[in-house]
């Protein structure tokens, strides 16, 4: 039986790759996706008859477009502007933009696929989808990013809309990114509506939406934990990244009584074997949302160890959160955090694990939360945002962290339930993208061959 799954999954990857040629990322995403449904759906024989793995893998509509500005000193500068509209068989296209020189349409393709079974498992009525431009906002002064941005939704406020497609934040793109694009949209459009999420305060914004997608990965981590009666206290933590994510992921674990003592960012990771307590983390996110300076900066501060060049992969500890990008642990750095004691992963990032990583971990037995489950509480608060948006009636901060604290223990019960082996050891990411997948795929039955 093994290799007859073994021969169906290489055949349909062979169909995707020659489809999509050149798009890695989006074969890798494919490959895991379709490792954990395959034998699903040979024993659920209606989602082969209609052809839902074929069809799920195909975007419903690409949008590719030019967004030209004028930088400071009066250049004219091009980017490309993308919008994946994936899956809108449960909800509007729902999905953030990623604004980094790395931006390719095969990296949108894989976000935008994982985006799908992330927001089925929200329990949230929101399909999936992911935009982006290769520019790069990092040394660009505020009128350069508020010209791009305009010039970017001038394009994009054709595709979208509160009932069509709903964007969001991702790399790069911040508060301030999203004020300028929502300011452009309302001005081509005269109406003010819940078009883009991660939007502030004073205009439609959620509490708890800046602090979502990391304080879910800790609350994701908290129940795996539990499965092992164990706890977040007391916990050494290493995270990757020093943006929105590992911010609040650090935030979370403070409150919950685990310490940070990691943050890196693409030229290097900093070690603070004291912890990074609340105190630091102000300072981290003064140096990184205000300065927009380098983690390099916080050793020199604090008098701390700062390597250049490298993750914070060899660094002793107990839990695991990857809050930068994607491939950034690979099957050695797996065997090295596995070797010095980590034993819970909680992917912040999408995709941060090979998959030569995800399968030592595997191995091992340790708890392996993936992306699409673990952080998933920022597109759910993002949905949450939605709903508050429709209603025109905020919720308090206590009620949106309740709510993303359920949505997180819903989506852990979600990956038990379908991602437990005979030998009881739980297999998040099976769980996670059969649970994810179930009603994507009974919706798009529902709804005939469209
Ligand atoms: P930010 O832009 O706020 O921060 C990104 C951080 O990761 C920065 O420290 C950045 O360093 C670092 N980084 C980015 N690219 C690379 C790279 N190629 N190599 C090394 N370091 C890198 O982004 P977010 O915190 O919002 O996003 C982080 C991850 O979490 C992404 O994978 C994103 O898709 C995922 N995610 C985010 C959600 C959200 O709500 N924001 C929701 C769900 C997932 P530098 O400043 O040097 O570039």
């Amino acid at each position: 039986m093994a290799n007859i799954l073994e021969v169906k999954i290489n055949d349909f990857m062979a169909k995707i790759i020659a489809k999509n040629p050149g798009e890695t990322e989006f074969h890798q995403a494919v490959q895991e996706v379709a490792e954990s449904l395959l034998p699903f759906i040979e024993e659920n024989p209606r989602y082969k008859h209609a052809k839902i793995l074929e069809r799920i893998t195909e975007p419903e509509r690409v949008v590719m477009f030019r967004v030209p500005w004028i930088d400071d000193k009066g250049e004219i500068q091009v980017n490309r502007g993308y919008r994946i509209e994936m899956n809108s068989a449960i909800g509007p296209y729902k999905g953030g933009l990623r604004f980094h020189p790395t931006v390719n349409l095969g990296i949108l393709k894989f976000l935008a696929f994982e985006q799908v079974f992330k927001n089925s498992l929200t329990t949230l009525p929101m399909g999936g989808g992911k935009g982006g431009s290769d520019f790069d906002p990092k040394g660009k002064s505020d009128n350069e990013v508020m010209l791009f941005c305009q010039s970017f939704m001038t394009e994009l406020q054709r595709h979208i809309g509160q009932d069509t497609d709903v964007p969001a934040g991702d790399i790069g793109v911040g508060g301030r990114e999203i004020g300028y694009l929502f300011g452009q949209y309302k001005r081509i459009k005269n109406e003010f509506t819940g078009v883009l999420t991660g939007k502030g305060l004073e205009w439609g914004g959620s509490l708890i939406r800046p602090e979502a997608t990391g304080y879910g990965a800790v609350y994701f981590a908290e129940e795996m934990l539990k499965t092992r009666n164990e706890g977040i206290k007391g916990k050494i933590a290493v995270v990757s990244g020093s943006g929105n994510v590992a911010q609040y992921t650090i935030e979370k674990l403070i409150q919950l009584g685990g310490k940070a003592v990691t943050l890196s960012d693409s030229e290097g990771f900093i070690y603070d074997p004291d912890g990074i307590d609340a105190d630091k983390l102000q300072y981290v996110m003064e140096l990184k949302n205000i300065r927009r300076g380098r983690i390099k900066e916080y050793a020199e501060k604090y008098k701390v160890k700062y390597v250049e060049g490298q993750r914070p992969w060899n660094i002793k500890c107990d839990l695991v959160f990857p809050s930068a990008t994607q491939n950034e642990i690979n099957e050695n750095d797996a065997k090295e955090l596995v070797k010095n004691g980590c034993f819970v992963v909680s992917e912040g990032a999408n995709m941060p694990s090979t998959p030569e990583a995800v399968e030592v971990f595997l191995n091992a037995k340790i708890l392996f939360g993936p992306g699409k489950a673990a952080n998933a509480g920022g597109v759910a608060t993002s949905g949450l945002e939605m709903t508050q948006n429709s209603m025109r009636l905020p919720w308090t901060r206590e009620e949106v962290d309740e709510r993303l604290h359920m949505i997180m223990t819903s989506i852990h019960s979600t990956c038990m339930q379908y991602g437990r082996e005979k030998s009881g050891f739980i297999n998040y990411v099976n769980g996670a993208n059969i649970g994810g997948f179930i009603k994507v795929a009974d919706a798009m039955i529902a709804q005939g061959v469209v």
